[in-house]
C-alpha cells in the first residue's frame, strides 16, 4: 500500500434519520457517553446481532479478540514512548491515594483520557502533541508515590532517571512536537515523532532504501516497507519486520491465536483460506503472502461476517510507506447493501460518463464490490475514532486486477446522527430556511450516498498513465486521492442517473450534501483545529481544498459566497447549485489528470494554495460558536462487551453482548487484559 488511499473518515456532525427504516426499541440506549477536551465519546449499537446464528456470533467473538490484541502495537507505532506514558498514567489512575479533588488531578484525568483516545501523546487528527495542564510537580510526586514495580522504568533505570527521560516527552512542546511532519521543504522523516523509523534515519535514507527495491518493470510489486520499522544500526540501514519472532511478536502471537480459534467457526472455505493466509503473513512477515491474502480477501464476497486485521493504512507515515495496525470486525447490513449494490452494478456507466479526460479513465472498471456493514468491534487505528467507509485493499495492481471491497458502516453513521440530534448545530451554522429543511430531511440519505459514491466508485476510478510512479505525489498524494474520491461523489449526486437508479427520490436532495460540504470545508471543520495551527490531516485538507477552490473559481459569478449577518456571524451562501456542480466536474478532471500524470508540482500548488491555510479570524469565530453550543468537534466510539458462553469441552455455545461499560473502564480493561508488548520495543 504505497498509495495511502481509502478510509474516508468524514465526521458526520449532524443529520436526521427521518428516512431510515424503523429500528428496535432504543429507549434505554445512550449514544452520548461522555465529553472532555475537544472529544465526545459515543457508543454504537450492533444492529442485527439477534439475527445472527450462534456460529456467526462465535466467529465474530474470536475475530474481536484478535482485533483487541493489537492495541499496544499502534501505541508503539505512534511514538516509542507511548506505552511508557500510558502505563505510567494508568498506574497513577489505579494507585494514587492523594487528594483527587485538586485541579491537578482533574487535569490528569483529562490528559489520560486524551492519551487513550489518540492512542498516544499526539492529537488524533491534528498530529501535534497535546500538552497536559497538570504541573510537573504533581506528576513527579504522583509517580514517586507508586510502588517501583508499577513504574515502567527502562532497563537498569532508577525512578529519577526514568522521570528525567519521560518528563520532556510529556511536557516539553518541542520534544516530539508532531506525529507526522508534512512540510515538504523539511526532512519529513527525521522530524516526525512516529516510530516507523529509528533514530538517525533520514528522508534520504528512506528514499534510497525503498528506491532500490522498486522495480518499475514489475507489474505486480509488493508493498515494500509496509510491515516494518526502518532502522540504522552501525551505519547500516535495515528493516525490523513485524512478525512472529520479529518486532511486536508477543502481540502478533495473540492475534494469531485468536485467528486460529476463528477458523473453527468460519462460514465457508474461502473465508477459512483468508484467515489461513493472514496467519501465514503474520508468521513470516512475507509481503508476497500479504498480497495473496489481500486477493483471497477481496474475492470472498459471499461471507456475511468479514474483517480487517493488519498493517493497513499509511496516513501515519509522511511518505506513506509504513502502515499502522488496525482492525474492524463486521457483518453485512443487507437492507442497506441493496442500495450500494445498485451503485457497483453501474460502476462502468459512472466511469464512462465522468468529466475526466478519456486517457485517464479505466476502460474496464473491475469488481467494485460494495456493501453496507454493521461494525461489531473496532480495534487499533479504527478505535476509538473510526471511519464510516472503507475501501481495501490498497495495492494498486490488486485493485486493478481483482477489484476492491468497498463498505459503508451504517451503524456508525447512525450513531453519529442519533448523538447529534438536537445539538443546535444546524440552527447555528446553516444560512437559510431552505437549506435547513433540506438538510433535516435528506442529509442522512445524502451522507450515506456520498460515502458510497466516494468508496465504491471514486477510489476505484481512473488510472495512472504507463510508467507513472504511484508515489509521485509524495506528501500530497493522500490529499489528492481523497479529493478525487470526494469529487467523484459530489459530481454525480445531482445527476439524473441517481434518481433513475432510485438512490435518491428527490431532485433537490443533493443540495443538502453540497451545502454541508461547503459549510464544512470553508468553516465548521475549523472547529477541530487548534488556534494558530494550519490544516494537517489529509481528509480535512481535501475538504478544505475542494471548498476553497470552488469558492475561488466561482467568485466572479458569485456561485458560493461567505456572508456575514447583522450580528457579524459568517455563513456560507450557495447562489447557484447547478454551476457549483460544473465546478466540481472541472476540479475532478484536473485532480484526475494530476494523479494520472503524477504531476507533483500541480498537486503541490493546489494543496498549498487551497487546502492548508486557515483564516485566523474566521477560525476564532467558528470555535466560539461551537463552544457556545457545547459540541465536541472530535468523536470516537466505545465498543460493546462480548462474553462467550462455552460448553464443557470449550466450544462456544453463545455470545452475549452488553453496552454498559464506561469509557475509563473499557480503556483500563483493554490495558489490563490485552497488553502483551514490552514498554520499549527497540
Ligand atoms: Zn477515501
Amino acid at each position: 500500500m504505497n498509495q495511502p488511499i481509502t478510509m474516508m473518515a468524514l465526521l458526520s456532525f449532524v443529520s436526521c434519520s427521518l428516512d431510515k427504516p424503523a429500528t428496535t426499541k432504543e429507549d434505554d440506549f445512550r449514544y452520548n457517553v461522555e465529553q472532555f477536551a475537544d472529544i465526545g465519546v459515543l457508543r454504537y449499537r450492533v444492529t442485527g446481532w439477534d439475527s445472527l446464528t450462534v456460529r456467526q456470533r462465535a466467529l465474530i467473538y474470536c475475530l474481536s479478540e484478535a482485533a483487541l490484541w493489537g492495541r499496544d502495537i499502534l501505541f508503539d507505532q505512534n511514538n516509542r514512548y507511548n506505552l511508557a506514558v500510558r502505563r505510567t498514567l494508568e498506574s497513577i489512575y489505579t494507585a494514587y491515594n492523594g487528594d483527587k479533588e485538586t485541579k491537578d488531578y482533574g487535569e490528569f484525568l483529562i490528559y489520560l483520557k486524551r492519551v487513550w483516545f489518540s492512542n498516544g501523546i499526539h492529537h488524533y487528527y491534528g498530529e501535534e502533541k497535546f500538552l497536559p495542564a497538570f504541573s510537573v510537580k504533581f506528576f513527579h510526586e504522583a509517580v514517586r508515590s507508586l510502588d517501583t514495580e508499577q513504574i515502567p522504568v527502562g532497563e537498569g533505570q532508577s525512578v529519577d532517571e526514568f522521570l528525567a527521560e519521560i518528563t520532556p516527552v510529556i511536557f516539553n512542546p518541542e520534544v516530539y512536537a508532531k506525529k507526522v511532519e508534512q512540510d515538504s521543504s523539511l526532512d519529513v522523516i527525521s522530524l516526525s515523532a512516529n516510530n516507523y523509523y529509528g533514530e538517525g534515519v533520514t528522508q534520504l535514507d528512506v528514499e534510497k532504501f525503498y528506491g532500490l527495491r522498486k522495480d518499475s518493470n514489475d507489474q505486480r510489486p509488493i508493498t515494500h516497507g509496509l510491515n516494518s520499522r526502518l532502522v540504522r544500526q552501525n551505519g547500516i540501514v535495515s528493516e525490523q519486520v513485524y512478525r512472529i519472532g520479529g518486532l511486536y511478536s508477543s502481540a502478533i502471537e495473540k492475534i494469531v491465536h485468536w485467528l486460529r480459534e476463528a477458523e473453527k467457526y468460519t462460514e465457508n472455505t474461502s473465508q477459512k483460506r483468508v484467515i489461513e493466509l493472514l496467519i501465514d503473513f503474520y508468521r513470516t512477515g512475507s509481503l508476497k503472502i500479504y498480497d495473496d491474502y489481500a486477493i483471497a480477501w477481496v474475492q470472498d464476497t459471499e461471507s456475511l461476517v468479514d474483517f480487517v486485521n493488519g498493517f493497513t493504512e499509511s496516513y501515519g507515515d509522511a511518505l506513506g510507506i509504513k502502515a499502522s495496525w488496525e482492525a474492524l470486525v463486521n457483518f453485512e447490513d443487507s437492507y442497506a447493501t441493496a442500495k450500494t449494490r445498485v451503485i457497483s452494478e453501474n460502476a462502468q456507466w459512472f466511469e464512462d460518463n465522468s468529466p475526466v479526460a478519456r486517457q485517464f479513465k479505466k476502460e474496464k472498471v473491475k469488481g467494485v464490490s460494495a456493501k453496507a456493514i454493521v461494525a461489531a468491534i473496532l480495534g487499533g487505528d479504527c478505535y476509538p475514532t473510526t471511519p464510516i467507509g472503507i475501501n481495501l485493499p490498497n495495492s494498486n495492481w490488486i485493485r486493478s486486477e481483482y477489484g476492491s471491497k468497498s463498505v459503508t458502516i451504517t451503524n456508525i453513521t447512525d450513531a453519529y446522527d442519533k448523538a447529534a440530534e438536537g445539538s443546535g448545530f444546524i440552527e447555528e451554522f446553516v444560512c437559510c430556511e431552505y437549506e435547513k429543511e433540506l438538510i433535516k430531511k435528506y442529509s442522512s440519505q445524502t451522507d450515506n450516498l456520498h460515502t458510497d459514491l466516494h468508496e465504491c466508485l471514486g477510489h476505484g476510478s481512473g488510472k495512472l498513465l504507463q510508467g507513472v510512479d504511484q508515489d509521485a505525489l509524495k506528501v500530497y498524494g493522500s490529499t489528492i486521492e481523497e479529493a478525487r474520491a470526494d469529487l467523484f461523489g459530489l459530481y454525480y449526486m445531482p445527476d439524473a442517473k441517481i434518481l433513475e437508479l432510485g438512490l435518491l427520490d428527490n431532485a433537490e436532495a443533493y443540495k443538502a450534501e453540497y451545502y454541508k460540504y461547503m459549510m464544512n470545508g470553508l468553516m465548521t471543520q475549523l472547529a477541530r483545529i487548534e488556534p494558530g495551527k494550519q490544516i494537517e490531516e489529509s481528509h480535512m485538507r481535501n475538504r478544505s481544498m475542494i471548498a476553497h477552490w470552488i469558492l475561488d473559481k466561482g467568485s466572479a459569478e458569485k456561485v458560493v459566497e461567505l456572508k456575514k449577518n447583522s450580528l457579524g456571524k459568517t455563513f456560507v451562501v450557495i447562489n447557484d447549485y447547478a454551476k457549483m456542480r460544473t465546478l466540481t466536474g472541472q476540479l475532478l478532471a484536473e485532480v484526475q489528470r494530476i494523479k494520472s500524470e503524477g504531476d507533483f508540482d500541480a498537486a503541490k500548488a493546489l494543496v498549498e494554495r487551497y487546502a492548508v491555510k486557515v483564516d485566523p479570524e474566521l477560525h476564532g469565530e467558528v470555535k466560539a460558536r461551537y463552544d457556545a453550543l457545547g459540541i465536541a468537534p472530535y468523536k470516537g466510539f466505545l465498543n460493546p462487551v462480548y462474553e462467550a458462553v462455552r460448553s464443557e469441552d470449550g466450544e462456544i455455545t453463545d455470545v452475549k453482548i452488553t453496552y454498559g461499560e464506561s469509557y475509563a473502564d473499557q480503556m483500563m480493561r483493554y490495558s489490563k487484559d490485552y497488553s502483551p508488548l514490552p514498554t520499549y520495543n527497540d
